[in-house]
């Protein structure tokens, strides 16, 4: 054997190592559902059959004398490399095509047509022991030589590689920075390789640079561990985003199912533990009943995202359904039979949503207090999409100084003279506009971020308070609401008066409302806590009484100084005989018990008759005044206009 030779079994038992090393692992992980994976493999086996084929014949070659049969072995080891060599070009051609995202849109055509250049080839070597135009065996010599079918090989291959480049190049924008990086590793590597062996005939690299080009694919794109969740088995929220930008790059139509799983109380109940993701593993595995495994992705903790390529409207749509009702049903987890409750969102992309981020948004947004089960298309999502521009609104007013305080004054019934006010936040967004409470106030206690609000709103009360001009202008006290979410916050009375002191203003000039909505659970610890704000100095005021189903032995413990009658009882009251029964006892009632009474929502005349007669004590609503800005207030009062 010569040196070049030796150098080139060197070579080959090297490539079919590294080409080895990536079977198994591409196996380990155990992902080969894939069409992307599957090509790959196939092309490694093809690499490995051919560097085996390689030395095979590289070292029995000068043996070829010793037996009769070697010299049939030989060639027909060369068939076989031959063969299987020129199937890696149209794999490769469809696996740049997956990894880009563009075989989905492959019509039936262009398969064929892909597939022709390279069928001719394969007929050409197929049928070469009958024409030996490809390469043929010297009778005499047993020297292998090549013929014209190998330069046909070669320019096949040409062709392929040129359309591989051409394929990366329109897809640029489709793939990820990594992933452009592998291929042009790839190509170029693969091309050296070819280009050294062709100048070189001898000096056997080109399996050798394809196995290292197929190493770094390997390590760029298919260890797909850092896209694996791996107690699930299904794609994480980096995949999502990968093949979410693919999908869109190449204007795909599709639909995405996302599901929200909202039980995570009731699994800590069951399960002893706040770890969802066992669970999420059970969900996954049904799912796969859905879609294929890898259209599943999961995005901790507690949403899974499914796409949908293939499905026509009406089938998605049918999945989407199936796949809710599955929620009606109990979930097998640790010997315990539990039900999950999920919210299934159906969208499809681009005519429901456009771009990606909001495809995000959907998924990553909480959906609204009594939403529907299953939500279909761009009605549903309009909610929550404007619910994701909400929250970033409020972080901007919170950042931007667009936290604004209302006042609404409140008057003595009987003089119908102001009394006091009650402070209303509103958000003027720079991009959203004005923005109510009823709408913003559910999301900030969900993101969190109510704390802050209150404590801006406190904070503006306060100096307004401090400054002296309310009380000049016959406002005793100032209302301010309180989520219930921040009244059993730890210390909040403390904290409630470092702000107020902080301020300079006089507690007795604060008061704060609470809503009934308590949860029963807490209600030892919201007694507390009002106690020690009586303590502190503040009067107490129980707000929107009879819209939450109230205990009210637990109202009599509680002792609140003031209690807010809904308007809706007010209102109730106008329309049917029983509602006037329910305002008129549930007056008397408070009279009873020395509650001072505040009936909101009275927005004329009669009504402010009414509540005379009944003898609450002070009035709020539309018919003394909207809820106006401090500068308004001011100069109503000023001028005496209420
Ligand atoms: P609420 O505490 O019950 O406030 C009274 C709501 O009734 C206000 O709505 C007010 O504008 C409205 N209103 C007053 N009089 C009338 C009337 O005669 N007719 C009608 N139709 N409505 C009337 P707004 O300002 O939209 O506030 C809604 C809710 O948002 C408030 O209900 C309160 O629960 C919450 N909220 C407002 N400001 C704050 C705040 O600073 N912190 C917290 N945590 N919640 C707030
Ligand atoms: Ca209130
Ligand atoms: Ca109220």
């Amino acid at each position: 054997m010569s040196d070049l030779e030796s150098m080139g079994v060197a070579f080959h038992i090297a490539g079919l190592l590294i080409g080895l090393s990536c079977v198994v692992y591409i196996l380990i992980q155990n992902r080969m559902d894939k069409l992307q994976k599957k090509l790959y493999l196939y092309m490694l086996f093809i690499l490995v059959l051919n560097t085996v084929s390689e030395i095979f014949i590289t070292l029995i070659t000068p043996h070829r004398f010793e037996s009769a049969a070697l010299p049939d072995i030989i060639s027909f080891s060369k068939y076989v490399y031959f063969l299987t060599h020129a199937a890696m070009l149209p794999l490769l051609g469809y696996y740049v095509l997956s990894i880009t995202g563009r075989i989905m849109s492959f019509t039936p055509i262009r398969h064929v047509i892909f597939n022709l250049p390279v069928l001719a080839v394969e007929t050409l070597m197929l049928t070469n022991p009958l024409h030996h135009q490809c390469y043929y065996y010297d009778k005499i010599t047993i020297e292998y030589h090549r013929g014209w079918g190998v330069t046909i090989l070669y320019v096949v291959s040409a062709f392929y590689i040129v359309y591989f480049i051409a394929n990366l190049f329109s897809s640029w924008k489709a793939i990820t920075a990594k992933r452009r990086v592998a291929l042009t590793y790839f190509v170029s590597v693969v091309v050296i390789g070819i280009g050294i062996q062709l100048i070189f005939i001898k000096l056997r690299v080109e399996l050798f640079a394809e196995a290292l080009a197929f190493l770094g694919l390997l390590l760029a794109v298919e260890d797909e561990a850092n896209l694996v969740e791996p107690e699930l088995g299904v794609y994480n929220r980096k995949a999502l985003q990968i093949d979410l930008d693919n999908l869109i790059a190449n204007k795909r139509r599709f639909h995405i199912i996302c599901i929200k799983l909202e039980s995570a109380d009731s699994v800590r109940r069951m399960t002893g533990t706040s770890n969802l993701t066992a669970l999420a593993a059970t969900v996954a595995a049904e799912l796969e009943k859905f879609v294929k495994r890898y259209n599943i992705y999961y995005l901790m903790p507690d949403t899974f995202v499914l796409t949908l390529t293939r499905d026509k409207k009406e089938e998605a749509k049918e999945k989407a359904l199936r796949i809710s009702d599955r929620f009606n049903k109990s979930w097998h987890y640790n010997n315990v039979d539990i039900i999950l409750s999920a919210a299934t969102i159906l969208a499809g992309i681009p005519d429901d949503i456009d771009n990606v981020e909001d495809i995000f948004n959907t998924a990553d947004s909480s959906l609204p207090r009594g939403h529907q089960k299953c939500m279909i298309g761009k009605d549903s999502l309009g909610y929550i999409l404007r619910r994701r521009t909400v929250e970033d609104a409020i972080q901007r007013c919170i950042d931007n100084n667009g936290v604004i305080t209302f006042y609404q004054p409140t008057v003595c019934a009987d003089s119908l003279k102001v009394y006091g006010a009650e402070a209303l936040m509103r958000l003027h967004d720079e991009r959203l506009g004005e923005i109510y409470p009823d709408e913003f106030i559910p999301i900030a206690e969900q993101i969190g971020l109510i704390g802050e609000l209150d404590d801006i709103v406190l904070r503006q009360v306060c100096r307004f308070s401090a400054s002296g001009v309310p009380e000049k202008l016959g406002i005793r006290s100032i209302n301010v609401n309180l989520s219930v979410l921040q009244f059993i916050q730890p210390d909040i009375v403390g904290h409630i008066n470092k702000i107020v002191d902080g301020c300079g203003a006089d507690r007795s000039q604060i008061n704060f409302e609470i809503t009934e909505s308590v949860d029963a659970a807490d209600y030892a610890k919201t007694e507390s806590v009002i106690n020690k704000m009586k303590q502190s100095g503040y009067r107490i005021y129980m707000d929107d009484y009879g819209t939450g189903y109230s205990n009210v032995s637990a109202l009599f413990s509680m002792d609140f100084d003031v209690i807010k009658i809904d308007k809706s009882i007010l209102w109730g009251a106008e329309k049917s005989e029983f509602g006037m029964v329910l305002l008129e006892n549930n007056i008397r009632m408070f009279r009873q018990m020395r509650k001072g009474i505040l009936v909101e929502g009275v927005e004329n005349r009669e009504q402010t008759e009414l509540l005379q007669r009944l003898g609450v004590d002070y009035l709020q609503g539309f018919f003394f005044s909207r809820p106006v800005s401090e500068n308004v207030l001011v100069e109503l009062l000023e001028n005496g206009s209420l």
